[in-house]
């Protein structure tokens, strides 16, 4: 465990902001309430941060941190060039983090996750844990659709190989100590519920009750909730290639079968050929076909854009100076 000259973790609370302008006034004095009791109870140094990253948002989310980081010195606040989404923002923080502080907490800003549990985060990270795992012990404020969208999800996710907390999103303490270990996972095509696990290291969770958005919209409709659900199998599990292969001898399997019958029934003349059953079968041989195309072609991509180096963030602006970046005792 690392710790700065009085002995207490500087604990960096890391928060993605994306079109946030309502519920920003709202939660950021509670992220500043967490910092001053934990502060108070002696767990944490008052050097402690709140990290607010504007990934590219279009309305005044930017001014607000701007104007937050010139009333309180705990609050600061970076921007990425243009939005990039929700979990490049967070790994953006992340690697600023890593390297001032000792502990960091990744948390959404539109107050959902209980903002208290953060007290027993330090606590397990105190008590030895490296990374604690926010899970949520009940979904009763989500709507049945996105319960169970989102749990079936969970269970393919692990059924698929990929290593994933259930019921956990992207509330959760990560030590400085796994971050920099983290810093050596160079991938592009980031999902960090599924990498963080990969990295190892004593890990617990704390549970905790999951409320309505203060204010504000989600971001995450069904289409791009699909979209994170695809993206997160295809990098972090290869499985989908082996049940291809698996599927495709199976229809070739039934294939041979279907074609001996067509012979027998052609030699013994028994009926008119079947052209029905025919467009069935290309119809369906087709539909196979593309779909395997399609997700071969997705970790064909994948390779392309790993094959790039692109950076996975640019940070545009920051309401402090890069020279703090070296204070930590
Ligand atoms: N977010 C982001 N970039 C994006 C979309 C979202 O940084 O492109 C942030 C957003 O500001 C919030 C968090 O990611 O802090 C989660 O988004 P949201 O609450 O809209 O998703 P939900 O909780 O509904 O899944
Ligand atoms: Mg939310």
């Amino acid at each position: 465990m690392q710790t700065e000259n009085t002995g207490k973790p500087i604990l960096w609370i890391v928060i993605p902001c994306y079109n946030e302008e309502e519920v920003l006034p709202v939660t950021a004095p509670l992220f500043l309430d967490r910092i001053n009791t934990l502060t108070a109870n002696g767990k944490i140094s008052d050097k402690s941060k709140i990290l607010f990253v504007n990934d590219g948002s279009k309305d005044k989310t930017w001014e607000i941190i701007q104007k937050l980081s010139k009333e309180n010195p705990h609050f600061i606040g970076m921007s990425q060039s243009r939005n990039r989404g929700h979990q490049n923002a967070v790994l953006a923080g992340l690697m600023e983090a890593r390297d001032v502080c000792d502990i960091t907490i990744s948390i959404d800003c539109d107050g959902q996750d209980d903002i208290t549990a953060m007290d027993k985060m330090v606590d397990e990270y105190l008590d030895g844990a490296e990374v604690v795992y926010g899970v949520r012990s009940s979904r009763t404020t989500d709507t049945f659709f996105k319960r169970f969208t989102a749990e079936s999800f969970y269970k393919l996710l692990n059924s698929m190989g990929a290593e994933v907390v259930y019921n956990h999103a992207d509330y959760r303490l990560i030590s400085s100590r796994v971050l920099n270990e983290f810093a050596s996972f160079h991938e592009v095509n980031i999902y960090l519920r599924g990498m963080v696990p990969l990295v190892g290291f004593k890990s617990s969770k704390v549970y905790y009750e999951r409320h309505e958005r203060m204010a504000g919209e989600s971001h995450y409709p069904l289409s791009k909730m699909l979209h994170l659900a695809f993206d997160g199998i295809t990098s972090l599990s290869v499985k989908p290639i082996s049940i291809i292969t698996t599927f495709g001898m199976f229809v070739s399997a039934v294939g041979f079968i279907g074609i001996i019958w067509a012979i027998i029934v052609s030699v013994l003349s028994l009926g008119a050929p079947g052209w029905a059953s025919l467009i069935c079968i290309i119809c369906f041989l087709g539909g196979i076909q593309l779909i395997s195309i399609g997700v071969i072609g997705t970790y064909v991509g994948k390779i392309y854009m790993e094959s790039k180096h692109r950076p996975r963030y640019i940070i545009s602006e920051r309401t402090w100076q890069p020279y703090e970046r070296h204070y930590k005792g």
